[in-house]
C-alpha cells in the first residue's frame, strides 16, 4: 500500500505522514530531505544553486548527509527549493523514491510531487495545507523552541517565496493530485490533525 502525502512547507505533512506510517506499520521517506541534501552538498561545495550542472553533479551526495542537522534549517530549505526547480535534479532522485515506494508492505512518502509524479498509482493521497500564516506561526514557534531568533514577518516572506517558487516550476510543480483528500489543517492542533488523517486514510481504504 502506498501512501502519498503532499503540501507545502510548514504544513503539517511531515507530522502527519510519520504518524500515519506508525499507525499503519509503514516505513516512511521524507522526500524533501533528499532535496535539502543536494543543496546543502551545493552549498558545501561553494556552488550556486540556480546553476543546473552543479545541482546534477550533487545528486551524488553521502548518505550520512541525511544526518546532517544543518539540513533542517531554513537556509537548507531555501537551496533545496532553488535545486528542485531543476528537472535533471527531480530525474536524478526519481528512482530512489520510486523503489522506497514500491517496496514490499508499501510506505508512505510526503513532499511535493508524490500523488503527481512519484506514485500516481498511491492508494491514498493526501494533500495537506494550511494558511501562510499558520505555518508562518508553526514554522516560528517551532524555531523559537530551538532558540533561533527570528521575526514572524521574515519566516512568512521566506514561506511565500518558497511556495511561489514550488508552484510555479515548469516541473513537478506543487498541486494536488485530481484523486487527492485536501485536508487543511489551519484550526487543527498536531493530535486534532493526525486525528483527522488517520480517520480520512481509514475511509479512503473502506477500513472505517
Ligand atoms: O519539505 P521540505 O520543506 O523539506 O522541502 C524542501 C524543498 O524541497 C521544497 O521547498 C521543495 O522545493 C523541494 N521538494 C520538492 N519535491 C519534493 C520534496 C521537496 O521539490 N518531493
Amino acid at each position: 500500500m502506498i501512501i502519498a502525502v503532499d503540501g507545502p512547507t510548514a504544513s503539517g505533512k511531515g507530522t502527519i505522514a510519520k504518524a500515519l506510517a506508525a499507525h499503519l506499520g509503514l516505513p516512511h521517506l521524507d522526500t524533501g530531505l533528499l532535496y535539502r541534501a543536494v543543496g546543502r552538498q551545493v552549498q558545501l561545495g561553494g556552488g550556486d544553486p540556480n546553476d543546473p550542472v552543479a545541482a546534477l553533479a550533487a545528486c551524488e551526495f553521502a548518505d550520512t548527509l541525511l544526518d546532517d542537522d544543518a539540513l533542517r534549517s531554513e537556509e537548507a530549505g531555501g537551496f533545496a527549493s532553488r535545486v528542485s526547480v531543476h528537472p535533471a535534479v527531480r530525474r536524478a532522485l526519481y528512482e530512489r523514491q520510486r523503489a522506497f515506494a514500491l517496496q514490499p508492505g508499501g510506505a508512505v512518502l510526503d513532499g511535493r510531487d508524490i500523488g503527481t509524479v512519484i506514485a500516481p498509482d498511491a492508494d491514498v493521497k493526501l494533500f495537506v495545507t494550511a494558511s501562510v500564516q499558520e505555518r508562518a506561526r508553526r514554522r516560528w514557534l517551532e524555531m523559537t523552541g530551538r532558540e533561533i531568533a527570528i521575526p514572524l514577518a521574515e519566516i512568512e516572506q521566506d514561506i511565500v517565496r518558497r511556495d511561489a517558487r514550488d508552484i510555479n516550476r515548469a516541473d513537478a510543480p506543487l498541486r494536488a493530485a485530481p484523486d487527492a483528500l485536501v485536508i487543511d489543517t489551519t484550526s487543527f492542533g498536531r493530535e486534532q490533525a493526525i486525528e483527522a488523517v488517520i480517520e480520512a486514510v481509514r475511509t479512503r481504504l473502506g477500513t472505517a
